[in-house]
């Protein structure tokens, strides 16, 4: 139903492509990766991207609506560079932070935190670009509040955040777990039988060995998996601290493989991937020595 959605609005957005590609000049708006792009002599996925880029900041701006980067768009982007969601959204307010985060997908499978406040961002990887992390979150009747990654179709730009549930209630995403914490849902994955589709999509990714283990040594995954993009990479460890800045979270991550306990969760603050928390999960283990940038590593055992 998704990629019907998307189907029409190309088509709907035939018009506004074909201006941009005589008229539009790229201009360099926060959160906005595409508009950097020239429309005048992109590919034709590029133009796309570009008017829906244009279309959804004018959506968020009560602009009229036609896609087209034409005089009064292009005015009050340059008027109000502050005005594209920076920030994190918060109890219905927007926390001020310095992350771009698009609010397009937001979710209605949430509920309340009770007595519990957050915590602990917990980290995840889930499905192979923002696209499919969003049909895979619905399909498992699950949620998140942020995802990071690619559009489909976007491999070589820059990674994005999207915020998907307000943090003031509590997302689907680790079960027991959820209500101390925030869910960051990484949109890459890890499997090496990936690795040819990620790089025709402009991905920079490799295979790498998995050495990565539990305390006792015992297997965990595949021996060879991808590497996470380095610009999905940065972009996640960027929210992290922004994550941890915005909602007073220590900048802590457990620096081994063990299974955190009980006490500990709710004893403590900090980052942790999933796999600290699930004995069966290994997000998202193999990608720590990309994300823990800044951090100070603990042990929880
Ligand atoms: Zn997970």
């Amino acid at each position: 139903m998704l990629g019907e959605f998307f189907d029409n609005l190309w088509v709907s957005m035939a018009g506004a492509v074909e201006y941009n590609r005589k008229n539009a000049a790229p201009i360099n708006v926060d959160g906005f990766p595409n508009l950097i792009l020239d429309p005048r002599t992109g590919s034709q996925s590029e133009r796309q991207y570009f008017a829906w880029d244009v279309l959804r900041y004018q959506i968020r701006h009560s602009l009229t609506e036609d896609g087209k980067l034409g005089p009064s768009t292009r005015g009050h982007m340059e008027k109000s560079p502050e005005g594209t969601g920076r920030g994190f959204w918060h109890n219905g307010v927007l926390i001020d932070a310095p992350i771009v985060v698009e609010t397009d997908h937001w979710t209605s499978k949430t509920s309340s935190r009770g007595n519990y406040g957050i915590q602990w961002v917990v980290v995840h990887w889930n499905g192979k670009n923002v696209e499919h992390c969003i049909r895979t979150l619905e399909s498992a009747n699950a949620s998140t509040h942020f995802i990071v990654g690619k559009h489909e179709g976007a491999g070589g730009l820059p990674a994005i955040v999207h915020q998907l549930a307000d943090t003031f209630d509590k997302a689907w995403h680790a079960g027991e777990y959820n209500a101390r914490s925030i869910g960051v849902d990484i949109a890459q994955r890890i499997q090496a039988d990936s690795l040819h589709e990620y790089l025709e999509a402009g991905y920079d990714v490799q295979v790498i060995d998995n050495f990565e283990r539990r305390p006792d040594g015992s297997k965990w995954g595949q021996d060879q998996v991808l590497s996470l993009d380095p610009k999905i990479a940065r972009q996640t460890n960027e929210l992290l601290h922004a994550l941890c800045d915005a909602y007073g979270i220590p900048k802590k991550i457990p620096r081994d493989h063990s299974l955190m306990s009980d006490d500990f969760w709710r004893a403590n603050k900090g980052v942790v991937f999933h796999s600290h928390l699930v004995a069966t999960k290994w997000d998202v283990a193999p990608w720590f020595d990309q994300l823990v940038d800044g951090f100070e590593l603990v042990e929880i055992s």
